[in-house]
């Protein structure tokens, strides 16, 4: 066993360690074999024609620990566009560049509305709910992009995500950026919208350029667990890639994924798992143990909200077995 000096705050009050990685193997794998037994895989997202080719029958799950160890099962190597995920790298990145200021072009609350809802829009006269439901992602692309020019629209988050796991060679699924151009009426209706009561600077097809992009960023749930480290670390326990202020910003962005990350959805998954986490309707969620661990899962069929089915259900095992919903006492396995 590791002592408190090669662990930095890693002992529990208890004095054991946080985590015993043998039972979490264990469990991992077993949560694995459980959920490529069940009958019931959901529905991949169809709004978008190249989601709904995806074989629904696939499940991954990655954990990384805070220690850098990840411990994977079922298919954590393959890779699916992040889709709304990316929504938490660009609110990290805003929030580094702007900070407070965000929160005056989109709001911190629950929406109770699809994360697509045009009339929740026209209710707030533009200012969107939270920055994890479309027009609110529209709106943080919009500031990423000042000061930048029309024809130097960057991948933002694609080289965030690249400089957090070390590895640039991140891949952006072009048949899906394709297919999201061709049938994102929705998006560009909300994106109109919210520069009609002027919350969006920029041209609505730049925004879109950038967002669509962005959902595009192609991870498998091993490189997704690595990409959120940043949301797991503790303001004691930064490196050189992750300072206090950081680690500072994560505990608010936890906030809003706990309350806002799973759209309409978000109060069951608070319910059954505990944990903030972030979907997309590509079947991937990233979900943080604060101190402790990321975990991404994977799996395309989605519920009726938009999440993935048997992804929450096993974060729901997962969280059960380790006792790490946040709303529990102190880490003990
Ligand atoms: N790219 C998707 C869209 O804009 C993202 C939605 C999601 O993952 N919930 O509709």
């Amino acid at each position: 066993m590791l002592g408190p000096k090669e662990t930095g705050n890693f002992m529990a009050a208890n004095g054991k360690t946080d985590i015993d990685h043998e039972r979490l193997k264990k469990v991992v794998e077993g949560i694995a074999v459980e959920i490529r037994k069940a009958t019931e895989w959901g529905k991949a997202a169809d709004y978008i024609p190249e989601l709904a080719k995806i074989d629904t029958k696939q499940f991954g799950i990655a954990v990384l620990t805070r220690d850098g160890q990840t411990i994977a099962g079922g298919d954590a190597d393959t890779q699916f566009s992040i889709q709304s995920i990316s929504k938490v790298f660009a609110l990290a990145i805003a929030l580094k560049a702007k900070g407070e200021k965000v929160w005056k072009r989109v709001g911190k609350e629950p929406s109770g509305d699809p994360y697509n809802s045009i009339i929740d829009l026209e209710r707030h006269k533009g200012f969107p709910r939270n920055p994890f439901i479309n027009p609110g992602a529209l709106v943080v692309v919009d500031m990423l992009l000042e000061d930048r020019e029309r024809d130097d629209l960057p991948d933002t988050v694609r080289d965030f995500i690249g400089d957090m796991i070390g590895d640039h060679a991140i891949g952006i699924d072009e048949d899906v950026v394709k297919s999201e151009h061709i049938s994102g009426f929705t998006n560009k209706a909300l994106a109109n919208l919210a520069k009609s009561f002027g919350n969006l600077n920029h041209e609505v097809d730049d925004v879109m350029h950038v967002y669509v992009r962005q959902c595009a960023v192609a991870l498998s749930c091993r490189q997704l667990a690595a990409a959120g480290r940043f949301l797991m670390l503790d303001r004691e326990d930064i490196d050189d890639k992750v300072s206090k202020a950081d680690a500072e910003r994560a505990r608010r962005i936890n906030a809003v994924m706990l309350t806002c990350g799973q759209y309409d959805g978000s109060g069951d998954f608070a319910y059954r798992v505990g944990l903030p986490a972030k979907s997309g309707v590509g079947g991937g969620i990233l979900a943080v143990v604060p101190n402790t661990a990321t975990v991404a899962v994977w799996s395309p069929g989605l519920d009726d909200n938009g999440n993935s089915l048997l992804g929450t259900l096993a974060l729901e095992r997962l969280s059960q077995r380790m006792d790490w919903s946040i709303f529990g006492a102190v880490r003990r396995v």
